[in-house]
């Protein structure tokens, strides 16, 4: 699928619509999601145009890449749920069609702030 200009997030990272944002650097993204399913639902994005997981993987670079996981775990250090400060977390992407994805553009939704339940309801 190519990647779509006009999505949610693209907009988001364009600064058309606005959002709660938790933290950014060079590589990423983070927000609140606006519907959050769990006390903290965060979100994290990567700054390059990825559909989803699996362009990521094969076609952004290694910094990015490493920027991506690096963030996901300051993010969720500056939410207090990482493993070490906090109670832990789940970091979750959606992937296309059967996976439930909503947004085209590459995110992982941090859960956490309490016990998030089964891995597949
Ligand atoms: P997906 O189903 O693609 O994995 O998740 C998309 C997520 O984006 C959903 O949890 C949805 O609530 C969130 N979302 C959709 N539109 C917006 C928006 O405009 N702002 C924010 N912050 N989250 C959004």
């Amino acid at each position: 699928m190519a990647y779509d200009n006009n999505n949610i997030f693209a907009k988001i990272l364009r600064e058309e619509i606005p959002c709660k944002k938790i933290y950014e650097d060079d590589f990423v993204l983070s927000f609140y999601d606006i519907n959050p399913q769990k006390k903290i639902h965060a979100l994290v994005i990567p700054k390059g145009k990825y559909v989803d997981l699996d362009d990521f993987a094969v076609n952004a670079s290694n910094d990015e890449i490493v920027g991506l996981i690096k963030g996901i775990n300051i993010v969720a250090k500056k939410l207090n749920i990482s493993a070490d400060i906090g109670k832990g977390y789940r970091a979750l992407a959606n992937i296309s069609e059967h996976g439930g994805q909503e947004v085209p553009h590459l995110h992982f939704h941090l859960f956490g702030g309490e016990k998030v339940g089964k891995m597949v309801q």
